[in-house]
């Protein structure tokens, strides 16, 4: 049933055992198992008849809503893969990823659908269907409209998804998610993710989905709620006080936040937090960017103890490691143990090894890591080290019971004087400052230096504290080689749709 629930998490087999019950619930509006699968089979029909289907590569910029679940089980039924793409990027990004996934049709559900439809049938698409069609371009309703008897069809045992990687350090590159197969390495391996994140609980599980849908948590997420029977509540645009209204009023057990999420949720006014219900959540879970610990500690007091999860993956390697509500008290900052299959090692410039407690970069084989960047073929010694571990990029360390800590990403990693200095730790004592709602700390150039540390402050709401006042505060909390020359406030700090805050845009801007 868990395998099912990952590999089709199509609406078919509950629209046969409970065909009226909703599925979906977004806004105003429901679908039932059966409402569902029918229309998933009419677009289905309609893609087909145009000539799409098994192994068509079709690109979806879609919001969490009841239109991206009819889409996906077309897609399903199809054999049809499905290229995520992250509708915030701009046209000629998602031409880009078009191109480089060769995608051959697209649904949109972007704010100017117009120049996203000209450069992606620039890029080749022969198909672009809108959510939301503004006069004279394709909808999903018109594609529905279309076939109205047609043949049911049943999902193949496949999950079939291109995803690609952020782009925090480069250009985004396009992964096949893996399915589970008849490896038993690549299917216990599978499992044991999917019991950490409690893919097998029952068909009381009520979750909210409000992640973007293009990067693998978001579908993962949705699956494990709908393949085991459960009801989705659907927030098309993230906001905060709207999703405890949410939870409250759906009695929603299950919640996969990014950290800017609990962040806003966290900015909001006590009295406006206070105002909700939010004690049917069983587990909120976290992930896909650093989650600082001063933000579980506020997960603690507001959502309760015992139920916080926090996943560290990347795309290539899918999840790592976690921490289970447990452990985060007694491991502070620690992103987790390795799960059973994955093996860790902490590595130094020239790749040996390096002891327990000192901080390199994250290198992780895991027997469900991708073989290839899609169109790019198979990974290579700029990724692989001779072991045949991926080198992650991220750094950090293990502690003597094997926990791992993530402190950076090694891009952002600072050299100043030839000393390494690792933003993480600077951020972490910045951030018990009331008035830093967030912080980012990065390297700007210095002639003596050849870097020097700088913070860029996001400061909280209603707080005043001055420069002097913060770079005061690092004394005797950082070593002073350490401690920040400039702290300079925004209103926003840069961040992508997973909330990782875009260090290089900042860099850049402050290097010119
Ligand atoms: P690109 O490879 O294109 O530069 P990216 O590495 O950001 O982008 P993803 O695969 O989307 O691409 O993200 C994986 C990264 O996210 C990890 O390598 C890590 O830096 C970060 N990350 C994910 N979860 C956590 C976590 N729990 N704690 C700290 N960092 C995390």
């Amino acid at each position: 049933a868990e395998l099912n629930a990952q590999a089709t998490a199509g609406p078919e087999h509950f629209a046969r055992t409970r065909p009226d019950a909703a599925a979906l619930v977004e806004g105003g509006r429901s679908l039932t198992w059966a409402a569902w699968n029918e229309r998933a089979d009419r677009l289905a029909a309609a893609l087909a008849a145009r000539g799409y289907g098994a192994g068509s590569r079709i690109g979806v910029a879609v919001r969490p809503r009841i239109e991206w679940f009819v889409v996906n089980a077309a897609l399903a039924k199809l054999g049809a893969i499905q290229v995520a793409m992250n509708l915030r990027l701009t046209p000629a990004e998602l031409a880009y990823i078009a191109e480089d996934s060769r995608t051959e049709a697209a649904f949109l559900d972007v704010r100017d659908p117009g120049p996203v439809e000209d450069a992606l049938r620039a890029a080749g698409a022969g198909l672009v269907a809108h959510v939301d069609p503004p006069d004279g371009l394709l909808g999903l309703a018109d594609l529905l409209a279309e076939q109205p008897d047609p043949e049911p069809r049943v999902a193949r045992n496949q999950a079939q998804l291109i995803v690609y990687t952020s782009g925090t350090t480069g250009r985004p590159k396009g992964a096949f998610r893996q399915t589970p197969t008849a490896d038993p390495d690549i299917l216990s391996c599978y499992l044991d993710s999917t019991r950490f994140d409690d893919f097998s609980s029952g068909d009381d599980r009520r979750a909210l989905l409000n992640m973007p849908m293009h990067h693998a948590a978001g579908p993962n997420h949705a699956n494990a709620c709908l393949g085991n029977g459960g009801v989705a509540v659907l927030q098309r645009r993230f906001d905060a006080e709207e999703a405890l209204r949410l939870i409250g009023e759906h009695r929603v057990t299950h919640w996969h936040a990014v950290p800017t999420m609990l962040q806003r949720i966290f900015a909001l006014p006590p009295e406006v937090r206070a105002k909700y219900d939010v004690s049917s959540l069983r587990k909120v879970s976290v992930g896909a960017a650093p989650v600082p610990y001063v933000l579980k500690e506020r997960v603690f007091e507001y959502f309760g103890e015992g139920l916080l999860y926090e996943g560290y993956g990347c795309t290539e390697a899918s999840m790592i490691a976690g921490m289970r509500p447990e452990e985060h008290r007694r491991k502070p900052g620690a992103a987790g143990r390795p799960f059973r299959h994955v093996k860790v090692k902490i590595v130094g410039d020239g790749g040996a090894p390096l002891p327990e407690g000192e901080t390199g970069e994250i290198l992780v084989w895991t027997p469900r890591m991708i073989p290839e960047y899609l169109g790019r073929g198979p990974l290579g010694p700029d990724v692989l080290d001779a072991g045949g571990y991926f080198r992650t990029g991220d750094l950090g360390h293990l502690d003597a019971d094997g926990y791992l800590y993530v402190t950076g990403r090694r891009t952002d990693m600072i050299i100043a004087g030839g000393v390494n200095i690792y933003p993480a730790e600077i951020e972490e004592a910045l951030r018990a400052h009331p008035a830093v709602a967030d912080v980012a700390v990065i390297g700007v150039p210095d002639a003596d230096l050849g870097e020097r540390v700088h913070a860029v402050v996001e400061r909280a709401a209603g707080a005043d504290a001055t420069e002097d006042d913060l770079v005061a505060f690092t004394e005797g909390r950082v070593a002073g080689y350490k401690r920040p020359r400039a702290v300079e406030f925004v209103d926003d700090l840069p961040r992508n749709a997973m909330g990782k805050i875009l260090k290089k845009r900042l860099r850049e801007e402050r290097a010119s």
